[in-house]
This record gives structure tokens, sequence and C-alpha cells, in this order.
């Protein structure tokens, strides 16, 4: 957590699933320079799609758009995809272990974060995780907080973007005065999500608010965790 040596404040994003709508989110980032972590599934490519309120969402095909992603985090969400609190010991290796070596492959460099699949673990899975190497990753049951955590397996976000608390929990978080505490903002959904409940503006709306103020430290959620 360097920043703190500079600002007491800083917000992070966490979007999973590595969709074709990520490269608006990307476009949407790059304007207001604000940065995110992806939580990608290195075993699922084009092939595995679905349907998101009459939305079709496709994965990208990560061999050749890993590059889309340079500036921001890559972090381990599962091979498959899979729900790992029902996974054998076996399972588990081929969708984390496996899940990381491949991402460092396509990024060359090692990932130390990751989001459940589903928000589903349970000690298991944590201490997996851990004996990989992995140094934080996030559920989904928010916290609606900003105070940094200690148990960094088990890391509560401060909400989902459909949460209905987004704004004020938002609004909240920058008028905190700009000492004392450290403060953290982590928002996390699926870039889908947006093409799906037609509400773009949402997310403009929070990175407006957030960009080139000096007072919040925009960061991936590796630079602001660890
Ligand atoms: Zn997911």
């Amino acid at each position: 957590m360097h920043w703190t040596e500079h600002t007491c404040k800083a917000f992070t994003l966490s979007y999973d699933d590595g969709v074709e709508s990520d490269l608006h989110l990307l476009e949407l980032l790059q304007t207001y320079g604000v940065k995110c972590t992806f939580n990608l599934n290195s075993g699922l490519g084009a092939e595995s799609c679905w349907d998101y309120q009459g939305f079709p969402v496709r994965r990208l095909d990560l061999a050749n758009n890993i590059h889309r992603y340079a500036g921001h985090e890559i972090a381990v969400h599962g091979s498959r995809h899979l729900d790992p609190t029902q996974l054998s010991a076996g399972e588990l290796e081929s969708e984390f272990t496996a899940d990381k070596a491949a991402l460092t492959k396509l990024c060359g460099t090692e990932p130390v974060g990751a989001a459940y699949a589903y928000g589903a673990y349970n000690d298991r899975v944590v201490e997996k995780l851990h004996s990989i190497g992995i140094k934080y990753c996030r559920t989904v049951e928010p916290s609606h907080a900003f105070v940094p955590q200690t148990d960094l397996l088990r890391f509560r976000p401060t909400c989902h973007h459909k949460d209905e608390a987004l704004m004020p929990l938002l609004e909240r978080f920058l008028a905190l005065p700009d000492e004392g505490t450290p403060q953290i903002f982590y928002l996390w959904g699926h870039s889908y999500e947006f093409d799906g409940d037609g509400n773009w503006d949402l997310l403009e709306r929070v990175l407006e608010r957030v960009a080139g103020r000096k007072d919040v430290f925009l960061g991936t959620n590796r630079e602001v965790l660890l």
C-alpha cells in the first residue's frame, strides 16, 4: 500500500469473466484514467457464450486479446469458471494452479490476486489459493465500508455496481477527510451487465466523480490492497 504515503483514499475496480464488453469498459477506463483488475478464465474462450437480459455475452479469445488489458491487472478467476467448493483436490489444481500458470504465460506477469467464481469459497479453497501464492481474493459480499481489511483471501468489496447504495457510498467516501486512516472504495461487477442493463452511464458517473482528484489514488487491486 505505497499510495498511503501520498493520500489516504484509494479507488479500485474488479471486473470478471473476460468478455467482449470489457472492450468498451477499457475505452472508458482509458478516457478517465482509472485502473481495473480483470479476473479471467484462461480455459474458456469465444465458444463460451450465454445470454444476459437479452444481450448475447461472449468471452474474448484471450490469446488474441490479452494485450488489450495492458496497464491493468490480470487476476485468477478459475480456468473453467467452476464452483471451487464442489471440486476435488485434483480439480482445484487444474482450476487454480493451471489458471495461474496459463495467465502468467499469457501476460508475462504472475497473478497475485483472484476472485471467486460465483462468489463461492470455503476454508479448503482459501488454503489452496494461499498455497499457490495468491495474496488476495475477492468475494461477492458487500462491506459497504472503506476500511482496509486484514483477511485478504476473503476480501469483501465495498459494493457491486448495481447496489442501490453505490452513489451514496461514493459520495460519503469522497467527502471523507484526506488525512488519517487509509480508506478504500472497491467496486466490482461484470462489464456485460452494463450492456444488458443499458446503464453504461452509471459507470461513467462513477468514473467522472473519481477521475483527476488529487486526494484519490486510482490503482489496480494489487496496487491498492497489497
Ligand atoms: Zn465470474
